[in-house]
């Protein structure tokens, strides 16, 4: 008999998802030996239900001034290998690639700033460096080299949100958020003006209000039982390997994009599924999921499918609407997950009218409290993504705490943005073109105590047959980990059905 997977969501997590269902090898390596239990069954039948009218979610190229253009991601950290194993996997590997420049600024004490060399997820396990980039003042300084004195106490496993050894959470006392253990130990200013801006920005949020094990979990573990936390960084620094060294014949940098933009690996993708017999629909949103006997009930705005077994790949929030008479409680945990918007602006000028400083671009601390967080210098990083004579930038605006962005109209906001390029680095330009980009509740915040939220929700779907969840709410915010969740739900859901 055959049996229907339906998966929910057609952004990076829901086709990854749908193309493990389909049997193909993950890309994920930690999934490779629960994969190769599976039967690999035929007949399986997989839907994509997507309510967009394309896949791809928060992936999305398109073209600005006749060239291929990110217009959210547009670029992903290797360390996690899923994506570029996938771009392998789809033939499109050899066009991926590096940043031309990945040095950036952060504006800090009136002027961008280079930021020091060596630093981990934003955390500087080299004071010298530091001092060198001028970021923080003298007295900031002097209080995050106070750490390196070792008088603390050690950093206890419980209080970064890791189950101590044997296991027992609760015992150990609520977690601390990133910024409360970052700056009890190196300075707030350290913290708002340069590990806020990078670690934080990355998430759109505020380190004051995420978990350090979510957002960083490679610190975090490297702190565990430390007094310093930049002498944990050190050894942490020792370990780590470095950007572009030989991993098995190929170069590997920190970040890669892809020439044409990500979008494109969102089409092999869906060309990928369409050859592998899946199912793929768009502007079909599911609008209620029933469990019945032993099936589900998805009804669509194309009407109801019924199948055995469900991957929930939506975002989060929408996850939680789906699943309140099945699992409430699942249901409460995920919808309790804050979000944050975010608006991002690309401008093109003739460089004749103003070159960029160097670098890829500029991090706006929140205590600078300017529309915006952040300026990607696109022309710089990406040359294949402009025209010879332009400049083509990309500022974000929006992040958690700061919702300015969504009560802007879009030429309120580009105003606002090119007041602030004025400011912060002499653009005075008539833009030949701009263009905004809306992304509402794009980011999970992930505050402290997320992964046991995502445990308990876990918990409760228990209870449900053959139903897994995917998608950046279960913590980790880069295209990669969305990959490796997707594909880890397909595995859950083939395991619950004996496939
Ligand atoms: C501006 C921006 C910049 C980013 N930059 C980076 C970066 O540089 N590097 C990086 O690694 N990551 C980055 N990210 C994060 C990354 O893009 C996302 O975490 C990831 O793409 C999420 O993939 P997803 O498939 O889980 O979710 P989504 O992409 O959100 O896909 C979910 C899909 O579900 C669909 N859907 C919603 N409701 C329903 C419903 N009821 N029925 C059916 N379908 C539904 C949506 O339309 C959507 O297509 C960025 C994100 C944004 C917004």
């Amino acid at each position: 008999m055959s049996r229907v997977v339906a998966v929910v969501g057609g952004g990076i997590s829901g086709l990854a998802a749908a193309r493990a269902l389909a049997g193909a090898r993950p890309a994920s390596l930690e999934l490779r030996d629960h994969s190769s239990r599976h039967k690999g069954e035929s007949n399986l039948e997989i839907v994509v239900l997507e309510s967009g009218d394309r896949f791809g979610g928060k992936i999305l190229s398109g073209e600005f001034r006749g060239r291929s253009l990110d217009f959210g991601p547009d670029n992903f950290l290797t360390r996690n290998p899923s994506l570029t194993e996938l771009c392998d996997q789809l033939a499109i590997g050899d066009d991926l690639v590096a940043p031309a420049t990945s040095s950036a600024s952060v504006v800090a004490r009136g002027a961008l700033r280079p930021l020091p060399t060596g630093l981990i997820l934003g955390l500087p396990p080299d004071l010298s460096a530091l001092a060198r980039s001028r970021i923080v003042s003298n007295r900031g300084l002097a209080r995050a080299a106070l750490d390196l004195l070792a008088m603390s106490a050690p950093i206890s496993a419980s209080s970064l949100g890791l189950a101590p050894a044997n296991g027992a959470y609760e015992k150990g006392g609520p977690e601390w958020s990133a910024g409360s253990i970052l700056t009890s130990r190196l300075g707030r200013e350290l913290v708002e003006r340069l590990v806020d801006p990078l670690l934080g920005g990355i998430n759109a949020g505020g380190l004051d209000q995420l978990s350090l094990v979510v957002v960083a979990p490679q610190v975090a573990r490297a702190l565990v039982g430390h007094r310093s936390v930049t002498r944990a960084l050190r050894l942490l620094a020792q370990k780590m390997p470095k950007p572009s060294v030989n991993t098995g014949g190929k170069p590997r940098p920190f970040f890669l994009g892809m020439r044409g933009g990500l979008g494109r690996i969102v089409e092999a993708l869906v060309d990928d599924l369409r050859r592998r017999g899946v199912q793929l629909r768009t502007s079909t949103e599911v609008k209620a999921l029933r469990r019945g006997q032993d099936r589900y009930e998805l009804e669509t705005t194309n009407g109801t499918i019924v199948a055995d077994g469900v991957v929930l790949a939506a975002p989060g929030y929408v996850s939680a609407r789906l699943l309140v008479d099945s699992a409430p409680e699942a249901a409460a945990e995920l919808g309790s997950i804050p979000h944050s918007s975010v608006a991002l602006i690309t401008l093109a000028w003739p460089a004749a009218a103003g070159s960029l400083p160097r670098g890829s671009g500029f991090l706006v601390p929140r205590c600078e409290r300017r529309i915006i967080t952040g300026c990607t210098f696109l022309s710089a990083k990406w040359p294949h993504a402009a025209n010879a004579g332009e400049v083509v930038v990309r500022a974000s605006t929006g992040r958690y705490g700061d919702e300015r962005p969504s009560t802007m109209s879009d030429d309120e906001l580009i105003e606002a943005v090119l007041g602030e390029l004025r400011e912060l680095m002499g653009a005075t330009v008539t833009p030949l073109a701009t263009m905004v980009q809306r992304w509402p509740r794009a980011f999970p915040q992930y505050l402290p105590g997320h992964l046991r939220k995502i445990e308990r929700a876990r918990l409760a779907l228990g209870e449900l047959p053959a139903l897994a969840l995917a998608g950046p709410s279960l913590g980790g915010i880069g295209i990669p980990a969305c990959l490796t969740t997707g594909e880890r739900a397909a595995m859950e859901v083939r395991d619950r059905l004996r496939l």
